[in-house]
């Protein structure tokens, strides 16, 4: 019989919010695109075609942002599993209930996060 855990739920849920961040950032950045090939993109004078390159930078930005996200969540998911989820990979003690609570793919307890912000 396998209980639900309530962690592992939220790692999956945090995934699934993640995924469809994931999917409109995506399609945000390919519709800048093609805003950017059907107007004069690549003329910096052209204050439209900076604001898009603006844009889409950011976008790109929070786009690696969530990809790591992502990234950490599926390896937290693994850890979960393995039963080696919630211990720092740094010191090997337990991570806090409370960080988990906040950031439940986090890789580090919060003494070791305080000494070596990611
Ligand atoms: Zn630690």
């Amino acid at each position: 019989v396998t209980t639900p855990d309530p962690r592992r739920q939220r790692l999956v849920d945090d995934l699934a919010g993640n995924a469809a961040e994931i999917a409109t950032l995506e399609s945000d950045r390919g519709r800048l695109i093609d805003a950017s090939q059907s107007s004069n993109a690549d003329d910096e004078h052209d204050p439209e075609g900076a604001t898009i390159a603006f844009e889409r930078e950011q976008l790109t930005a929070l786009l690696t942002r969530a990809q790591r996200i992502r990234a950490d969540l599926e390896r937290a998911l693994v850890d979960i599993d393995r039963g080696t989820y919630g211990i720092c990979e740094r010191c090997g003690r337990a991570i806090g209930a409370e960080r988990l609570d906040a950031r439940p793919q986090t890789r580090l307890c919060i003494s070791c996060a305080r000494q070596a912000p990611s």
